[in-house]
């Protein structure tokens, strides 16, 4: 997506560890008008999965995750990291590790909003190790329902994630890859 792909090189700021900062477009600042247009091409791309449920995770993931229901006019649930005040046998749980925090949070998912029979695309703003795609997927699954797809804004290629979860048989679309982040430079895929 050319769009995002000029934001990610005007903008994007590498910081040491092979973590790339867009906090001026999706990760603080949000700027609404790209992300509609992630929504409209996570739509395109996904247009014949009859997809019933959009989930990401918070915070982040709930941008491009709302403007993608919105134009499949689907409901979008988004996985909380806190610990949530319901009762465990009301919460769908899994572990994720944070490849930016550097440590493992439970995600949860209320079983009121996912149900057997759904056919869910996840969303999330960044793939790097896989780790809360995989999550995600664990909870549908958990609900016995169907991970449909994975929509990534910006995939970082040179770290496994996307070929994890392509082995493992999902599909995943991401609408910017980036092949390396070496020398403080951003080298698309
Ligand atoms: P994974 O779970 O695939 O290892 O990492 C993806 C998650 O970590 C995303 O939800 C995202 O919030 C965060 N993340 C991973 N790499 C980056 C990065 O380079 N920049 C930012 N801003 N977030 C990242």
């Amino acid at each position: 997506m050319q769009l995002l792909q000029n934001k990610v090189k005007e903008e994007g700021i590498v910081l040491s560890g092979q973590v790339l900062k867009v906090d001026s477009f999706l990760n603080h600042q949000m700027d609404p008008v790209l992300m509609k247009e992630v929504g409209k091409e996570f739509t395109r791309r996904f247009k014949d999965e009859n997809v019933t449920r959009v989930l990401t995770i918070e915070s982040s993931g709930i941008a491009p995750g709302i403007m993608t229901a919105l134009e499949m006019d689907v409901p979008m649930i988004f996985a909380r990291k806190q610990k949530s005040l319901t009762l465990r046998e009301d919460i769908f749980v899994e572990k994720v590790y944070s490849f930016t925090k550097q440590e493992t949070n439970e995600i949860t998912v209320s079983k009121k909003f996912i149900k057997p029979g759904d056919r869910v695309l996840i969303v999330d703003d960044f793939l790097a190790n896989g780790e809360a795609a995989f999550g995600l997927a664990r909870i549908v699954e958990q609900a016995g329902a169907e991970v449909v797809g994975i929509g990534i804004v910006i995939e970082k290629a040179f770290q496994p994630g996307g070929r994890l979860l392509a082995e493992a048989g999902y599909r995943v679309e991401s609408l910017v890859r980036i092949a390396s982040l070496d020398d403080g430079t951003v080298t698309f895929a």
